[in-house]
């Protein structure tokens, strides 16, 4: 099973997973498949060097909107290639940061590149690899960029401006309003128990049953 956790930055995306890993691991004991956290960009040697151009705020030269999109798509073909189909196939549960979606909310509705064009690229990069199940943390804006500013330097997308991270959030919006039966909202403004309380509830449902 995939499992995606998708929205902006500072939602706590990243302790979520590592929580979720922990507790998947206590509820379904050592007999069960294997449970593995990876992200998207940087969960393959390729990807992390990619991921370090991507985020690098301190070049000189910008990344074209459509460099920067075919670079996510790259991560992406070579995550889906290496890592994520051949553990899917061997039956884990793979807890993913971002997949798809991002590309979406964050080249489509921040950068303004064509939606449909992102959607084919999508499907070549993850030659029709979907996620089962998309947990969307929604939170307010201005929150979670103000948790990024409180960890140290910010990267190249952090430092993009308020209108750009609003545009995004919309972008996981509208992507929710139409997928809900594939991504569910969390509401990712509450305390770190809170959040972890409601992903386990999900999970219950969808994986435990
Ligand atoms: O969530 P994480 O910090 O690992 O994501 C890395 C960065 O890449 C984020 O700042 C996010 O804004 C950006 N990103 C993006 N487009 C994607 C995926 C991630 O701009 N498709
Ligand atoms: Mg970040």
């Amino acid at each position: 099973k995939l499992i995606v956790f998708e929205g902006i930055e500072g939602g706590g995306k990243t302790t979520q997973i590592q929580r979720t890993c922990q507790w998947l691991r206590d509820q379904l004991g050592s007999s069960a498949p294997a449970i593995l956290t990876t992200k998207e960009p940087g969960g393959t040697t390729l990807g992390r060097s990619l991921r370090k151009i991507l985020l690098d705020s301190r070049s000189e030269e910008p990344i074209a909107p459509t460099a920067e999109l075919l670079l996510f798509a790259s991560d992406r073909a070579q995550h889906v290639e290496t890592f994520l189909k051949p553990h899917l196939k061997q039956g884990a549960i793979i807890l993913c940061d971002r997949f798809t979606d991002s590309t979406i909310a964050y080249q489509g509705f921040g950068r303004g590149l064509d939606k449909d064009l992102i959607q084919q690229l999508n499907h070549i990069a993850t030659a029709g690899l979907e996620s089962d199940l998309t947990l969307w943390f929604d939170l307010e804006v201005e929150k979670g960029l103000a948790r990024t500013q409180t960890r140290g330097e910010m990267d190249r997308m952090e430092k993009a401006d308020l209108a750009f991270h609003q545009r995004v959030n919309q972008g996981f919006c509208e992507l929710a309003d139409q997928a809900s039966d594939r991504i569910i909202r969390i509401d990712a403004n509450l305390s770190l128990e809170q959040v972890s309380a409601q992903i386990q509830s999900i999970l219950k449902q969808y994986l435990l049953k």
